[in-house]
């Protein structure tokens, strides 16, 4: 049987813990086949970001056209977009798909390092949200689009979630891992619906990535054919059970964890 097919346009994280490595393990395990377009070369570790070469904007669309041409793409993930240039040269490739999009904002990294040049929000706000199917920000990243304060707590998410989906017409998840010891996720659908889950956290373990995976779980559900609030809850089982599931190995004195 052959699989659904999504496309993640990201960046590519050299030790495979987020980023395209992480895209195509998530979907693969899903039972979907992944195609790629890059749009940065990452070199980075968990938690330390070293060098970023954006590629260029020209081959990262060639990459998307090319794709979205040859494949029957059932779904598109978009990951870390980096700049104004790459936001612009992949939107009206992905307008004309008419396909799903679910759009994760990477902005900063769990590290602190920026995984997007600033002036890409304003690319994003006027090219990629008016398409999106699925915004998936965490608390940080819903404070920036919003432009409100920092978000410390379950119902200032929910509010803040919902603040956004208004704003942008999509259906936004906010994803707040980092709130508390519990984790809450919150859906807000353009039609008003809102899902809502918790969970406790695994803590002691380093979540690089685990957005990027989430997205393409997200992806890989609804190219199976989910609807969205069942492909959202299935993709965040997933993630937590491969947080749970995750690699450890010790060297040079130091426990360095990637997502299983
Ligand atoms: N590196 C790349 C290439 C990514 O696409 C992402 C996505 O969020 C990250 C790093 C984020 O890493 P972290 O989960 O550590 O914030």
């Amino acid at each position: 049987m052959t699989p659904p097919v999504i496309l993640s346009i990201a960046g590519s994280d050299c030790s495979s813990g987020a980023g395209i490595q992480a895209d195509l393990k998530v979907a693969h395990a899903l039972g979907v086949f992944s195609l790629t377009a890059v749009t940065c070369v990452v070199s980075e570790v968990p938690g330390d970001v070293s060098a970023i070469q954006a590629i260029e904007p020209e081959l990262v669309a060639d990459q998307v056209r090319i794709c979205l041409d040859t494949f029957p793409v059932a779904a598109v993930k978009t990951g870390m977009l980096y700049s104004p240039e790459i936001v612009g040269a992949c939107a009206p490739l992905l307008r004309r798909s008419g396909l799903p999009l679910v759009v994760d904002p990477v902005m900063i990294a769990t590290a602190g390092d920026p995984l997007m040049l600033e002036s890409a929000i304003t690319a994003y706000e006027s090219d990629i949200l008016p398409i999106t199917t699925l915004l998936t920000p965490n608390t940080d990243e819903l404070a920036r689009l919003l432009g409100c304060g920092t978000i410390t707590t379950a119902a200032r998410l929910k509010e803040a979630t919902h603040a956004l989906c208004g704003k942008y017409g999509c259906a936004v998840l906010g994803k707040g891992g980092h709130l508390s010891n519990r984790c809450h996720d919150i859906l807000a659908l353009p039609g008003g619906q809102t899902f809502e889950w918790t969970r406790d956290k695994i803590s002691g373990v380093s979540t690089h990535g685990t957005g990027c995976s989430l997205s393409s779980a997200i992806a890989s559900l609804l190219a199976h054919g989910l609807p969205l609030p069942e492909a959202v809850s299935s993709a965040l089982d997933f993630v937590a059970q491969s947080i749970a599931a995750h690699h450890r190995w010790q060297h040079q004195g130091l426990g360095i964890d990637v997502l299983n």
